[in-house]
C-alpha cells in the first residue's frame, strides 16, 4: 500500500510560460492553445496544514484551464487521477506543478500541460463516438502509467505499450489500486504498434522518433488521429497530428516539445 504523501505540496509556482512555438509548414491549422498567461488565482496558504491532494489537483486543473485547456472531459480526468501516486515519494510534493518529472530508467513523465494538450488534441479527432468517448486508443510509452489512467476516462479501451520491462512492471503496480478494467498494459516495442487492438480511434505517443512508424498508420482507423512528438526537418522535436481521412493522411505540425526518444526493441 502506498503511503499518503506529505502534503501540503508546494504551491508557489505561478510563473507564466512562454507561448507555444508554432512551426512553419503546417498543412492545416488546429485549435491551438491560447498564449499561456495564467490569471491570478486565490491560493490556499502553502503554510496551511491539512491540505490534501484534491486541493492541489483542483488548483492544477484551474491552471490548465487558465493556460487554454478547454476540454471539460480532459480537465475532469486530470482532476480525478492522482498524479502523486505515479511518481517517487521524494518527488511527491512536485507532483502537481507544471513540470516533467523523472520516473526511473532515464525516462520522464510529461508536464500536466502537455499531457492535457495531447489528450485534447486526440479528442478533436473527427472519429469521436456519439457518447463523446473515443473508441480504442493506443498509447506508445506507458512509462509510469499516469497517462494510461487519464486515457481510461476519455476512451472505451486503452492499450498502452512500454519497451522497458522495469517501467511496464511499475505501471502495472501503480495502476492496480485504480482497478481500471479498460486499460490493457503490454510489454513490447511500440514502434510496431499493437495489431491485436487495431484499428484504433487514436494513437498517442509519449516518445518521439524521426518519423511516424508505418505500423501506426496501418493500425489507425479511418477517421482516427495520431498525436505524437516527431523530429522536424529543422532538427527540433514538435508535436505532429496525423488524421486518416477518406482523402488520405493529413499532417499538421504544432508547437515544439521535448519528449524522450522513441527507441526500437525491448529492454
Ligand atoms: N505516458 C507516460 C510517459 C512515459 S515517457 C507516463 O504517463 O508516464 C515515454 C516512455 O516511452 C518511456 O517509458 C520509454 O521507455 C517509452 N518508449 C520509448 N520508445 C518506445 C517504444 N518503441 N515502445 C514502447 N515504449 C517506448
Amino acid at each position: 500500500m502506498k503511503q499518503r504523501p506529505g502534503f501540503p505540496a508546494r504551491l508557489d509556482k505561478d510563473k507564466a510560460s512562454s507561448p507555444p512555438k508554432t512551426l512553419l509548414g503546417a498543412t492545416r491549422v488546429l485549435t491551438a492553445q491560447s498564449p499561456m498567461r495564467p490569471k491570478p488565482v486565490a491560493m490556499p496558504s502553502p503554510a496551511g496544514v491539512g491540505l490534501d491532494s484534491s486541493t492541489v489537483r483542483v488548483r492544477m486543473v484551474q491552471k490548465l484551464a487558465d493556460q487554454g485547456v478547454t476540454d471539460t472531459l480532459v480537465l475532469q480526468a486530470m482532476g480525478l487521477i492522482e498524479r502523486h501516486r505515479f511518481v517517487d515519494s521524494a518527488l511527491v510534493n512536485q507532483a502537481y506543478e507544471d513540470t516533467s518529472l523523472p520516473i526511473g530508467l532515464g525516462q520522464t513523465i510529461s508536464k500536466p500541460n502537455v499531457v492535457a494538450r495531447m489528450m485534447a488534441l486526440v479528442r478533436q479527432a473527427p472519429g469521436l463516438q456519439a457518447d463523446g468517448l473515443m473508441g480504442r486508443v493506443l498509447e506508445i510509452g506507458t512509462g509510469c502509467g499516469y497517462q494510461a489512467a487519464l486515457l481510461s476516462h476519455i476512451a472505451r479501451e486503452v492499450y498502452s505499450i512500454e519497451r522497458l520491462r522495469g517501467l511496464h512492471d511499475k505501471a502495472r503496480e501503480n495502476l492496480r489500486p485504480l482497478r481500471l478494467p479498460n486499460v490493457h498494459l503490454i510489454f513490447g516495442d511500440g514502434m510496431l504498434g499493437y495489431p491485436q487492438g487495431a484499428p484504433y480511434s487514436a494513437i498517442i505517443a509519449a516518445a518521439g522518433g524521426e518519423d511516424i512508424p508505418c505500423a501506426w498508420l496501418d493500425q489507425l482507423a479511418m477517421g482516427g488521429r495520431i498525436v505524437a512528438p516527431m523530429q522536424t526537418s529543422q532538427g527540433q522535436q514538435a508535436l505532429v497530428v496525423i488524421d486518416k481521412t477518406a482523402q488520405g493522411l493529413q499532417q499538421t505540425l504544432l508547437e515544439a516539445v521535448h519528449f524522450v526518444p522513441l527507441k526500437s526493441g525491448i529492454a
